[in-house]
């Protein structure tokens, strides 16, 4: 069989047999399928011998390109060791050492380290863990959660109840928590010639609001520090975070820091909360945590929340949750190469030299009369496209704008995968100047296609 001719017996075995992650399956009528052969750092090639430059980390994930080296090699290492065994009752050196260097690298109080397997269950136990703080001290009244608008936290039921864009959580909204939500600090909002960091301390106002108003009936506030990654790459200033810190101390309410998709540099720091100079009560990683290798996520706490579940069996305040592959040691062993990687090179400093690329080259974006907006956090840039340039009033999302560009990106060596309207880049960290000149590029004329369409 040619390879052209593998390429398609294989998506049409694929249509016939798997239903693909927030995919509408009636799209591939028109869209392209693209079985992917191999991959390479930055590169994605088909059988065809297209390739892709994977400008969004294969959903985040990949910090160091596809089949890094360092990487494969630990998990080839550790699985001539020991696949897996069960992490109740026992243990392995390498959730060991992976938890000891989680808890050097993390703010200070965050000392414990709970494993999952990805970024939804991670918030699932954040929450579980955070109402079961408060009961087992006896504020039984603690049941509720507040979070912000246009926030994302995963898809289970717990996490899905804890996010806010409506594209995912509204038909589900039946079957979900109630949480108090209160309005985004995002700085796109924010009045022309006026600060992120006023703006976000204006927008502050709410959350001061509703803890005062609920702080006896509530767990914990969740936020993902500094950017509202699913929530059409949404950003805003770290003092809000400071705010949300302090605030929390004062009213009793736990901080849980979702940094499933900012965590591990993608900020500009190694962790988004950095930046506030905070620590949350609850840490939440998963995605980078293992390179884009393999599904693993974590929870650090402190030693207060800790604490607070360590007491004789019969007294029943034990934390019974479970996943069958919790600490999982091949993810384990990714997880500690990539922070290896971390160790031995300069990834946060490098990465400022890329970030500067993308501002220069998303320049030419300014003066377009249908981008609304350019923004940045560390090696997240992002171009929302807009009807109105003066109002920033979106197109109809009928329209599915972005799809032009995602399609045409297919076409030209990208794989460009578009929020709505919102084109943005969040590329592993080994991508070259030249390749994000060739990246911003094909976004440019895709994004004229999708604006005279
Ligand atoms: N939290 C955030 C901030 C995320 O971006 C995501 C995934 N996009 C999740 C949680 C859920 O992670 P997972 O897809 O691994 O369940």
């Amino acid at each position: 069989m040619t390879s052209s001719n593998r390429s398609e017996d294989l998506k049409k075995r694929d249509l016939d047999a798997v239903w693909h992650p927030c995919t509408q399956m009636k799209d591939h009528k028109h869209l392209p399928m693209v079985p992917i052969k191999s991959a390479k750092g930055v590169w994605l090639e088909d059988f065809n011998g297209n390739r892709y430059l994977d400008a969004i980390s294969s959903w985040w994930v990949n910090l160091f390109g596809h089949a890094n080296e360092t990487i494969s090699s630990a998990i080839k290492e550790q699985l001539d060791t020991m696949e897996h065994v069960l992490l109740a009752g026992f243990s392995h050196e390498t959730v060991i050492n992976l938890s000891e260097q989680l808890i050097e690298i993390t703010p200070e109080p965050l000392r414990k380290c709970f494993y999952a397997d990805n970024g939804s269950s991670a918030v699932e136990v954040a929450l579980k863990m955070s109402f079961h703080y408060w009961k087992n001290i006896g504020k039984t009244k603690k049941t509720k959660f507040i979070n912000l608008s246009n926030s994302y936290h995963g898809e289970t039921i717990g996490a899905l109840s804890l996010g806010d864009v409506a594209l995912y959580k509204e038909v589900y909204e039946p079957l979900l928590l109630d949480v108090i939500t209160v309005p985004s600090p995002d700085s796109f909002n924010r009045e022309i010639g006026e600060s992120e960091a006023d703006y976000a301390k204006r927008m502050f106002v709410h959350m001061e609001k509703a803890l005062e108003q609920h702080h006896e009936e509530v767990c914990a506030v969740i936020v993902e520090p500094l950017v509202q990654c699913a929530g059409y790459m949404r950003m805003y200033a770290p003092e809000y975070l400071t705010l949300l810190r302090e605030a929390c101390d004062r009213y009793g309410v736990h901080l849980i820091a979702d940094e499933i998709a900012v965590g591990f540099g993608r900020t500009g720091t190694m962790f988004g909360c950095e930046q506030a100079n905070i620590s949350p009560d609850f840490m939440c990683l998963s995605k980078g945590l293992t390179g884009g290798y393999l599904p693993l996520s974590v929870v650090l706490t402190t030693n207060n929340v800790y604490d607070a579940f360590y007491d004789d069996y019969e007294n029943l305040t034990a934390f019974l949750h479970s996943h069958s592959y919790t600490g999982n040691p091949l993810g384990c062993a990714a997880a500690l190469a990539t922070l290896k990687i971390f160790n031995t090179e300069d990834v946060i400093a490098n990465n400022q030299i890329l970030s500067a690329e993308f501002v220069k080259q998303c320049e030419r974006f300014q003066s377009h009369p249908h981008i609304g907006d350019v923004r940045q956090t560390g090696m997240i840039t992002a171009i929302e496209i807009v009807k109105d340039k003066a109002s920033k009033k979106s197109y109809p999302w009928q329209e599915r704008r972005g799809l032009e560009v995602y399609k045409f990106g297919l076409k030209n060596n990208a794989l460009l995968r578009p929020l709505g309207d919102v084109i943005y880049f969040m590329p592993p960290y080994v991508i070259t100047p030249e390749e994000i000149k060739m990246l911003v590029d094909v976004a440019e004329l895709g994004i004229e296609l999708a604006v005279a369409k």
